[in-house]
């Protein structure tokens, strides 16, 4: 699965906050990510990550076929 930094991750199984959408910070062996909700930070092994990934918003590529726009990601720090 092509995951980027920047991109946006609707998970299928929500953060504890109930939010389902992260923000990467970094991939590698290792995805971090950031819950677009309450600001958390995650290490998570990439396989892990990958198995709970439902979708990819990527804000480069417009929304072809559901509509669907990607929120901006939060500049808090
Ligand atoms: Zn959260």
């Amino acid at each position: 699965m092509d995951v980027r930094v920047g991109d946006v991750l609707r998970m299928k199984k929500p953060h504890p906050c109930g939010c389902v959408e992260f923000a990467v910070l970094r991939v590698g062996m290792d995805f971090k990510i950031r819950c677009l909700k309450c600001g958390r930070e995650i290490m998570l092994p990439r396989l892990k990550c990958e198995r709970n990934i439902r979708k990819i918003l990527r804000q480069e590529d417009p929304p072809a076929e559901s509509g669907e726009v990607p929120r901006p990601l939060p500049r808090s720090d």
